[in-house]
């Protein structure tokens, strides 16, 4: 049987998306040392004028595709039935994450043009979905599977790797490292 493999979209594919957007608005060179949690906004004094402005744009204009991800994500989808799964909704503004979703869609087609759409899969909570393997930068959506993968974030450098030990996780600086563990070590 074929091994389903979930890859996280945010912080793992695409990166500085959200950090840029920050930047632009309020006008700073924050990088992410600064953000030593996961909510990024939560720096903003007036995080509604934020997102009236923020919903006009589309994030994904604003961030990279990850180093060396398209070459191991071509890879990965030749040695797995590999799904990209990515969360969509703001939590500040639940109604209007449909166009997020929308952008989500159109960049993922543009730029991983050997992923079929059928592979996308947007979601909340990603506890549903049964797995073989994960990568995600969010220890949360590493809950079960043979091979979890928790990709390098601002957010996630304090979690010790006795810590990821014990959960069965393994820790990716980098798309090599990806590779290394789902496919060197098949
Ligand atoms: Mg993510």
């Amino acid at each position: 049987m074929e091994k389903i493999l979930l890859v996280d979209m945010d912080d793992v594919i695409t990166v500085d998306g959200f950090l840029n957007m920050l930047n632009e608005y309020m006008g700073t060179d924050y990088t992410y040392d600064d953000f030593p949690t996961f909510y990024m906004q939560d720096i903003l004094p007036d995080k509604d004028k934020f997102f009236t402005w923020f919903k006009e744009k589309n994030m994904y204009d604003y961030c990279r595709l990850n180093d060396d991800c398209y070459e191991v994500l071509e890879k990965l989808n030749k040695h797995y039935k590999l799904f990209i799964a990515t969360s969509y909704i703001f939590r500040e503004i639940p109604r209007d994450s449909g166009h997020i979703l929308y952008q989500k869609f159109e960049y993922l087609k543009d730029k991983l043009p050997f992923i079929n759409p059928e592979q996308y899969i947007f979601i909340s909570d990603k506890s549903v979905l049964k797995a073989y393997a994960r990568i995600d930068d969010r220890t949360i959506n590493l809950i079960d599977g043979e091979k979890k993968v928790l990709f390098s974030a601002y957010h996630n450098g304090d979690i010790s790797d006795e810590e990821l030990r014990k959960k069965g996780i393994k820790r990716a600086r980098n798309w090599k490292d990806v590779e290394k563990i789902l496919l060197e070590e098949i």
